[in-house]
């Protein structure tokens, strides 16, 4: 455990970093220098699901170009309003494979601890905007039922910190929870899914990398970036200094309409991840979810993407395209 003198503590960089994330439609415009008439539509579109975006950020993006990839991430657009049936409010069926609040177990080996509903950013696309988070994530302190779950089945040697973004949470918090995990012998792999190294680079402070060096398990770190203009000077930093921990560093990205549809933009994106010492991993095929269809882009198109990816880039910097079907045993492989 961390400890923690109450007379000197001080609220960590990126706690701030993140209570300072900009959260009105109208500053965020103000900042990027863009047309009001932007500012009607974001803000009824962000009444479901409300705008969230670090700083830092929002110091990457282009001013003046309301086209921007990573603004388009993050803008909530009258786009969102219009529903289409196909596009549902859980599509990867994720509350039927629950069976102790907070736990996914939906595949062989490996099980998804929801850990917090936090995120440092708020994703237009997320399949999880619609997901009853305090209804099922154990934050509140009851991982007692999911550890339990793990720990009774021998099967499990991959555990999955989720949410949310599980990096929303404190060290404290954490490493007690990856003791927890390392405690149960058959538990080898301790697998993070977070966007905060991408999108807050602050959030990787000595606190974090030394507990997760003295995790005694193997360590992944699933990052997501869909973008090469993410990954500036601070979050190359940030990702090398996971890797100094043993950490195994990969990225997932989303395949999205007016971000990275483009072969020289997913270049560009494993080339860049690579150069900060990161693999990629999985392209995602957009989730289904509801206010997200203007992100679509259909299969055929993601298969020409990738067949192209695949005559201009070596093998291991191809990302896996795949998508979540519910019921299947594992997400499926678009080839
Ligand atoms: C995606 C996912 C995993 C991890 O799958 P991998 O193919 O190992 O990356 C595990 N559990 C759930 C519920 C998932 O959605
Ligand atoms: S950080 Fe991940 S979980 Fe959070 S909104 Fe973005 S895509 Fe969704």
């Amino acid at each position: 455990m961390l400890q923690r003198n109450p007379l000197t503590w001080q609220r960590p960089r990126w706690q701030q970093d993140l209570a300072e994330a900009v959260r009105d439609p109208a500053e965020l415009l103000q900042l990027l220098e863009l047309s009001p008439d932007l500012l009607a539509p974001a803000l009824r579109a962000s009444r479901d699901f409300p705008l969230r975006v670090p700083r830092s950020y929002v110091a990457r993006m282009r001013k003046g170009d309301p086209d921007d990839p990573l603004l388009r991430q993050v803008l909530p657009l009258a786009a969102e309003e219009v529903h289409r049936p196909e596009f549902m409010t859980d599509p990867v069926g994720d509350l039927r494979a629950m069976p102790h609040p907070g736990l996914l177990h939906k595949y062989h080996g490996r099980a998804l601890l929801i850990t917090t509903g936090a995120c440092a950013v708020h994703c237009r696309y997320c399949f999880r905007r619609h997901f009853p988070y305090g209804e099922a994530n154990p934050a509140a302190g009851q991982w007692q039922a999911a550890l339990d779950h793990i720990a009774g089945d021998p099967s499990l040697s991959e555990i999955i910190l989720s949410g949310g973004d599980p990096l929303s949470l404190s060290d404290t918090r954490l490493a007690a929870l990856a003791e927890q995990l390392a405690a149960i012998p058959h538990v080898r792999r301790l697998r993070i899914h977070t966007r905060l190294p991408i999108v807050l680079p602050s959030r990787v402070n000595q606190e974090l990398t030394g507990w997760l060096t003295q995790a005694p398990l193997q360590k992944v770190l699933v990052v997501h970036a869909n973008h090469a203009r993410e990954i500036d000077a601070e979050t190359v930093k940030a990702l090398r200094d996971l890797q100094n921990c043993g950490v195994t560093l990969l990225n997932q990205s989303v395949l999205l309409r007016g971000i990275n549809d483009h072969v020289e933009a997913l270049i560009d994106l494993s080339e860049t991840l690579f150069a900060a010492g990161v693999l990629p991993y999985y392209l995602h095929l957009l989730d289904k979810v509801q206010g997200a269809a203007h992100f679509d882009i259909p299969e055929t198109e993601a298969r020409l993407l990738l067949s192209r990816l695949r005559n201009r880039l070596p093998g291991y910097l191809v990302p896996q395209l795949v998508r979540e079907i519910e019921g299947e045993a594992s997400k499926r492989a678009i080839v």
